[in-house]
């Protein structure tokens, strides 16, 4: 009993770990089969023994807010969808469905299940008013400004509906390898899966960071279709797609079980040709009286089910183990046997770190089960033992540093649960100067500054600190092998425009450990965009920012008091010059029609001039005539419903939205009035 109760205690800070590294992090160290497996198995001990059920337990809960975002509570609850993971478990539902409502077989919907973060968007008088995070299924993020960044999301549709939309937001594939690249390549650690990427991203304060990493939205439902008078799911989805949104094509009505199996099977064939990432199939019953009659458990629909397609392993063998060096530590890279996985070839595998080398015993010379499921950069998840000859080496941490041949320390952070790190402490170490200076620049956007010329500069002893890069002009970098003066010229301008890049990416640009994008936003709000107060920013002002823990602001601390970066943070305070929290609120009201385009037509309550200026102002296109692409047409309000115009035709055709003058103020939240009355 007492092995019991102690598995029980180990279960539970497991858990919370790795939903801490999940939620929190977005960096999950195991599968979701292996996650689901140790919930449960905790599940399992706690209905076997109730009085053990603490109200901390992880099965009471699910995730932390963890963000600034307001929290709104749904006002129909989104309930999460049992998963399955063999074709006998349908089969089962399917009888059991039968069962209850006395039909067989029953039409049912099948659908992508996609890989992303699950979001609910309210449509009320025919336009977009908010979107939130799933959350906990009752309560989630208010996330509308990130949302509307979407672009496969119409602002406006023709239905004046009240309703609360589900779909879910990703990272496109191509999004994803095009980012990992750049960190590879800077030596931060890729981000694991698309899934990843877009809980990050959709948790940024930013918009413009949500705009600039292409989200998508892809819809699957109503929350109150029925209650809208739609008869079956199916119907719901013929809607949304006839309204704009962007709907997996794939789905489709099958009338008996052999149709369903079909499609898991045509699916899983061409998983890997899709530019999202899916894990299964959604099982839904069609006809949405029948949903109602089989009704919910208190976590799932009774309807729903998905089907978890089996995630994608081979067996390898390890043959070497690379340390390579990032910005801050060094991290192992296996290097493999090449083994077909996912549709591509492998010879590379991530190995975490040096606590999970030793935790699963891997060895150089053993054989090991790669993971890939939608993971672009495979892992390792274990070592076959049984298979071992006795060659096998133990992987050990290098001695000296792959690049400049100095002792390596090894050391765990003050916190028990961060891992052991593997450093190199030269402060003249080239690899790690590199690595800052490539940091530095891709955080602050400088544009055409490769990760070559970096080492190119270093090699040539133009630059020796991240803060000679500040200062480097056209001639000086014209003196670089292969450099033309056109492209010299290019860099220094974009390194002068640098200058004026808002504080959260100075912050984050200083590549302090745990402070990226999002946490460096919080910061730059708290310190009121001002470089100078988040210098001077102590402990107990830190601290008091959500989500920053004791230890980030430590690092922060430490970080500023190091006689190493004095220099840089003295330049920069000379060099920086961002905007301030009043510049950067117009800046931004000024680009919320991004990419956007319109073509305005008939005559309205104001001169056509100053709508196409409204328009351009805050960032949309004026064209002169409609295609597929145009996002809106504008027709003047004093022209009526009976209005004929070849672009009104072709509108309608396309299903373009259709605005006049209101809805477009409407739509960038400001007066009419006040545009009527400008000169
Ligand atoms: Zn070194």
């Amino acid at each position: 009993m007492e092995d019991v109760k102690k598995r029980l205690e180990d279960l539970k800070n497991l858990i919370r770990k790795h939903e801490y590294l999940y939620y929190v992090e977005a960096n999950p160290e195991i599968s979701d089969r292996e996650f689901d497996r140790l919930l449960e198995e905790l599940q399992a001990i706690e209905s076997a023994n109730p009085d053990w059920v603490t109200p901390d337990s992880p099965t009471q809960r699910v995730g932390d807010s963890v963000t600034s975002f307001l929290t709104v509570r749904h006002r129909v609850p989104m309930m999460s969808i049992e998963n399955s993971y063999s074709t006998g478990d349908i089969h089962e539902w399917l009888e059991r469905c039968e069962k209850l409502l006395g039909q067989s077989p029953f039409p049912v919907v099948a659908e992508l299940k996609i890989d992303g973060v699950s979001g609910t968007f309210n449509y009320r008088d025919g336009s977009l008013q908010s979107g939130a995070t799933r959350g906990n299924g009752q309560e989630g993020d208010l996330i509308t400004s990130n949302v509307k960044t979407i672009r496969s999301l119409p602002l406006l549709i023709d239905s004046r509906y009240d309703m609360d939309i589900r779909g879910e937001i990703y990272t496109p594939r191509t999004v994803l390898e095009k980012l990992n690249q750049t960190r590879i390549e800077n030596g931060e650690e890729p981000f694991k899966n698309c899934r990843n990427l877009t809980a990050g991203t959709i948790k940024s304060l930013d918009p413009s960071v949500a705009a600039s990493r292409g989200l998508q939205v892809m819809v699957y439902g109503i929350a109150q279709a029925q209650e809208l008078g739609f008869k079956r799911h199916s119907e719901a989805l013929t809607f949304l797609q006839k309204q704009g949104f962007r709907l997996n094509k794939a789905w489709k009505v099958c009338q008996n079980h052999s149709e369903i199996f079909e499609f898991i099977d045509s699916i899983a064939g061409k998983r890997h040709e899709f530019d999202f990432d899916i894990d299964g199939i959604v099982i839904k019953v069609d006809q949405l009286l029948q949903q109602q009659e089989l009704g919910n458990t208190a976590k799932a629909p009774r309807w729903a089910v998905a089907y978890k397609y089996p995630q994608e392993r081979a067996i390898s063998r390890l043959l070497t183990v690379e340390w390579q060096i990032g910005r801050s530590q060094l991290t192992p890279v296996a290097g493999l046997e090449p083994v077909e996985l996912g549709g591509t070839t492998v010879s590379r595998a991530s190995l975490h770190n040096l606590d999970q080398i030793k935790e699963k015993d891997i060895r150089i010379g053993d054989r090991v089960v790669v993971e890939k499921a939608g993971y672009i950069i495979p892992y390792i998840v274990e070592a076959l033992p049984a298979e071992r000859t006795g060659n096998e080496q133990v992987i050990e941490p290098p001695a000296i540093c792959p690049v400049c041949q100095q002792t390596i320390s090894i050391g765990k952070g003050e916190d028990e649960d961060t891992a052991t790190v593997v450093k190199c402490e030269n402060p003249l170490c080239q690899g790690v100067i590199s690595r800052r200076i490539i940091h530095f620049i891709t955080q602050m956007e400088i544009e055409n500054f490769g990760p070559q010329l970096v080492d190119r500069l270093l090699e040539t002893g133009i630059v020796k600190a991240v803060e000679d890069v500040l200062h480097l002009d056209a001639a000086t970098l014209s003196k670089v092998e292969r450099m033309g003066d056109k492209s010299a010229a290019k860099i220094a301008a974009n390194i002068a425009a640098a200058k004026t890049k808002p504080l959260f990416r100075l912050i984050s640009a200083l590549g302090i450990n745990n402070v990226g994008i999002v946490v460096s936003e919080k910061i730059a709000a708290s310190c009121q965009q001002s470089f100078a107060a988040f210098l001077s920013a102590d402990t107990d002002f830190l601290v008091q920012i959500e989500g920053i823990k004791d230890r980030v602001a430590q690092a922060i601390i430490s970080f500023r008091e190091n006689q190493l970066h004095q220099k840089l943070i003295e330049e920069l305070k000379l060099w920086w010059q961002g905007p301030s929290p009043e510049e950067l609120a117009s800046q931004k009201a000024g680009d919320s029609l991004a990419g956007k385009s319109f073509v305005v037509t008939g005559e309205a309550e104001v001169p056509r001039r100053k709508l196409e200026e409204l328009i351009k102002s805050h960032g949309g296109l004026v064209k002169s005539s409609v295609s597929p692409k145009t996002d809106y047409l504008l027709i003047g309000s004093m022209e009526g419903e009976n209005f004929v115009s070849s672009k009104k035709t072709k509108a309608l055709q396309h299903s373009i939205p259709i605005i006049d003058e209101h809805e477009l103020c409407r739509i960038l939240g400001v007066e009419f009035e006040t545009i009527k009355n400008q000169g």
